[in-house]
């Protein structure tokens, strides 16, 4: 066939760019956080998150979901998971990179580079990370079993990565890396785990510790090709957390029925099972009748990496949009230049900034309680501001991805075959907020923080570099320390996250990014209520602002 006419006015793939060395706020953050971190490791990571070879990775990990095979062709359980090579690729880079439990077997500032790659890498595929952050998450909840932390702990910080289905013990003797997850959610309860079923009955004593059988269910188990688990069951004293692995240690298959995978709306490239334990040989990790607060180290963790992953997404969507609007012309100009195309990319510049600021500085307060740096006040930072990065960061996210899509017109609603990566981030936005604890629950998280901990204290100190530099930064700080001291009731739980994140966003801004951006941010989120993009930027140099983010010269 003929050419009808030519294609023109169309941007080209992003791709072949250094993710970190393009990412500007990022390496600023990095600079204050953590000034004698060696960022070579992070540029590494960048120039593969940008590359095309692990774009199409991406593209063709989501386009072939995991498949589930319950049982053989001769009809006997096998209960595995079936990935594209594509799958076992990322996991492959993201555990060379040591996104997973390396940070523990490491010295201070460990935690921030992990953090940073985190982002770098959620900007090439974030599906994959589930498994990885759970493996990073777990180590100190694992330490409630000591015999199990030093017979699973190396294998969680090694980075070659082994997709066998195979006996953790195999893999850990090649110096392999082991993932671990996590089973909580039941069909009756998710967020109330109290409400749990799954029972657990003693069955002796082995080298592992005190050991169980299970029976019962988890409605929600991601990632069952991971080598082990820990899972919540009842028993006599309450509700405890048990180390559930595939294999038992004489390298028998554990009792782990895989019922279905979920159908998602996004999140493809990551198995999420349905599961049903009969018999499943478990060991007691911690005290019994404490497994929520067990478990709960690690959620706390999770809930770090959601603030993180969600920060990457937006950094992906703004510098997508930047891109694209800088290749597309529109009534005679490039759109990066229409003024109401400035203010709306201005606008999302601003809040993937102070994102990376919030989750990076989370990362930072886990990084200095864990080596006793600023001790005190780094944990009262750290259990402050988990439930609030994961509560804002997550739920902006959604929101944020709807605009950066409609940036690039109708192109942004199109998957095609999987080239349309801004519709992917839409679809994996809303996970964020949901998993590990939704909004609701971090609200009131937030509540049980400020019983805990003078959160005061720590709020104010936190402030000092915004004080005094902008009307509306103090007072909404005033009203956020009186609500602090004096307390609210539940139901306005969700106005004080809100009001704590944007002020602390504020006041990390005010510590390392240019004065115009600090300006910009109070005008738009603290001086007006933020419920449009694009409005709040009047007397600011918005196209200053949309070239600080640009993943490239425009
Ligand atoms: C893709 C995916 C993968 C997942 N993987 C795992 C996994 O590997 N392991 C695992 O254990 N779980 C997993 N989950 C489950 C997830 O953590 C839960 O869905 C989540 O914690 C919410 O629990 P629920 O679905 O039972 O909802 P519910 O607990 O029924 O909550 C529904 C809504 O009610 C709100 N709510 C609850 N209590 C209150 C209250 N007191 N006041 C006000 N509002 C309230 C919640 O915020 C939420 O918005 C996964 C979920 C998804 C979507």
């Amino acid at each position: 066939m003929n050419a009808t006419h030519a294609v023109f006015n169309q941007s080209p793939p992003l791709e072949g760019v250094n993710l970190f060395e393009a990412n500007r706020p990022l390496r600023e953050a990095l600079a204050h956080l953590a000034p004698t971190l060696d960022t070579a490791g992070l540029l590494e990571l960048g120039a593969g998150a940008g590359s095309a070879e692990w774009q199409q990775h991406a593209r063709l990990a989501n386009s072939h979901p995991p498949v589930l095979h319950t049982h053989d062709r001769q009809g006997r359980r096998v209960d595995q998971v079936e990935f594209h090579p594509s799958y076992h690729a990322l996991m492959g880079e993201a555990l060379r990179h040591g996104l997973h439990g390396t940070p523990w077997a490491r010295g201070p500032g460990a935690h921030i580079e992990r953090a940073a790659g985190f982002m770098l890498f959620t900007e090439a595929e974030p599906s994959v990370l589930c498994p990885v952050s759970m493996s990073y998450a777990v180590a100190p909840a694992l330490a409630g079993n000591p015999a199990l932390r030093a017979a699973f702990g190396p294998g969680l910080a090694a980075t070659a990565y082994d997709a066998r289905f195979v006996p953790a013990a195999q893999k850990t003797a090649l110096n392999h890396a082991l993932t671990m997850g996590m089973g909580m959610t039941e069909k009756q309860g998710g967020s109330d785990v109290r409400a749990n079923t799954t029972r657990a009955e003693p069955d002796g004593v082995d080298a592992w510790g005190e050991r169980v059988r299970l029976t019962g269910h988890k409605w929600f188990f991601s990632a069952p090709m991971c080598d082990a688990f820990l899972v919540l069951a009842q028993e006599a004293a309450g509700l405890s957390c048990f180390f559930v692995p595939r294999f038992g240690p004489d390298g028998s298959v554990n009792a782990i029925a895989i019922q279905r995978l979920k159908h998602k709306l996004g999140n493809h490239a990551n198995a999420s099972s349905e599961v049903e334990f009969d018999g499943s040989f478990g060991w007691r990790v911690g005290e019994a009748g404490r497994g929520v607060p067990q478990i709960l180290a690690m959620g706390a963790l999770t809930r770090l990496d959601c603030a993180l992953g969600t920060a990457g997404l937006m950094r992906q969507a703004l510098s997508l949009a930047v891109h694209h609007t800088a290749a597309r012309s529109a009534f005679g100009k490039p759109l990066v230049e229409q003024p109401l195309m400035q203010a709306v990319l201005a606008d999302l510049a601003l809040e993937s900034e102070a994102a990376t600021a919030l989750a990076l500085r989370l990362a930072a307060a886990v990084d200095r309680s864990e080596h006793g740096i600023e001790a005190e006040h780094e944990r009262v930072l750290r259990r402050l501001l988990t439930p609030v990065a994961k509560f804002w960061i997550c739920k902006r996210g959604s929101a944020f991805a709807q605009e950066a899509m409609e940036c690039l017109g109708g192109n942004g609603y199109v998957e095609a075959g999987g080239e349309g990566v801004m519709a992917r981030i839409y679809r994996e936005m809303p996970l964020n907020s949901i998993w590990e604890g939704a909004g609701n629950i971090m609200a009131l998280d937030l509540l049980r923080a400020l019983r805990g901990a003078d959160v005061a204290a720590a709020l104010e100190r936190e402030s000092a570099a915004a004080r005094g530099r902008h009307a509306a930064f103090d007072r909404r700080l005033a009203l956020a320390l009186q609500a602090v001291d004096g307390g609210v009731p539940e139901a306005e739980a969700r106005r004080l996250v809100r009001d704590v994140a944007l002020l602390l966003q504020a006041a990390l801004l005010a510590q390392w990014a240019p004065e115009p951006v600090f300006a910009a941010f109070c005008d738009a989120r603290l001086a007006q209520a933020s419920d449009t993009w694009g409005t709040g930027l009047a007397g600011h140099d918005a196209a200053a602002l949309v070239a600080r983010a640009a993943p490239h010269p425009i």
